[in-house]
């Protein structure tokens, strides 16, 4: 369902190149739970923001829900991502004068759903992420933790088959960054393919599959031991 093939991605500024990926290969399938590693520069970032249709690539081939990407101008590229991918990043991104429940509507008032059908899903994903009780705080009243479930529900939302978090819990202490985790994980559960970058072995070490990134190729796929009797 996510298709990469020989995706190459230069960057150009000035007179300068940099070859943030090169014969870049990875198949998602629906499901799957990948967890993305590698050097710092390495080009996590730049294949996650390709991923979720931010950033275009050079050359190859990406398909998602079949849709040949390289085909897709601005407009239909906005459109698809609107419709089918979900982000979280290490800074939760949160509008700190809106409370919960207004942080969540951002992206469904964007979207044109109707005012009954925003309210009942910003109380699901609330809910979801346990801070339903929650939902007229301001961010700044949330610990670290609570803000990223916030900023997860607000993902949610919008109902994404994708979601993709670029070092989650990167702000996040240890026992916090493990229930962001165990969240993340029962989303994946609940269908959603998630895919994260992230800087820790311990969290990537829960996911279905652990994708190592060096010099902008994908060098080596590991199965988690943890699903490795699964079919
Ligand atoms: P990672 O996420 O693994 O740290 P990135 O994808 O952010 O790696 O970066 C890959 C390479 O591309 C790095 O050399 C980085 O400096 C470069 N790069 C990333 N974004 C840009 C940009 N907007 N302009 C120029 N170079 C960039
Ligand atoms: P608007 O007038 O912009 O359509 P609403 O009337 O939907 O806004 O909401 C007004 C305020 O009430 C918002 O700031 C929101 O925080 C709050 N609010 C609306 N619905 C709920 C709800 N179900 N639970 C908690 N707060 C809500």
């Amino acid at each position: 369902m996510l298709n990469m093939t020989n995706i190459k991605k230069i960057y150009r500024t000035d007179s300068i190149e940099t070859h943030a990926l090169r014969e870049f290969n990875l198949q998602v399938d629906e499901g799957d739970f990948v967890a993305v590693t590698g050097p710092s520069g390495s080009g996590k970032t730049t294949f996650l923001n390709i991923a979720g249709l931010l950033e275009t690539f050079d050359e190859g081939c990406f398909e998602l829900d079949g849709v040949d990407i390289s085909n897709q101008n601005d407009t239909a590229r906005s459109r698809l991502r609107n419709q089918k991918i979900g982000f979280i990043f290490q800074s939760f991104n949160l509008i700190p004068d809106l409370n919960l429940f207004d942080n969540v509507d951002v992206p469904l008032r964007y979207r044109g759903f109707n005012r009954q059908e925003r309210k009942k899903r910003i109380e699901q994903s609330l809910e979801m992420v346990g801070l339903a009780k929650r939902m007229r705080h301001l961010p700044a009243q949330l610990s670290g933790g609570q803000q990223q479930r916030v900023a997860i529900a607000r993902a949610l939302a919008g109902e994404p088959r994708f979601l993709l978090a670029d070092e989650p819990t990167g702000n996040l202490d240890s026992s916090m960054a493990q229930s962001v985790m165990s969240l993340l994980k029962e989303i994946n559960t609940n269908g959603t393919t998630i895919i994260m970058v992230t800087h820790d072995t311990e969290l990537a070490a829960q996911a279905k599959r652990n994708i190592y990134v060096r010099d902008g190729k994908v060098s080596e796929i590991t199965h988690s031991d943890q699903y490795a009797g699964d079919a």
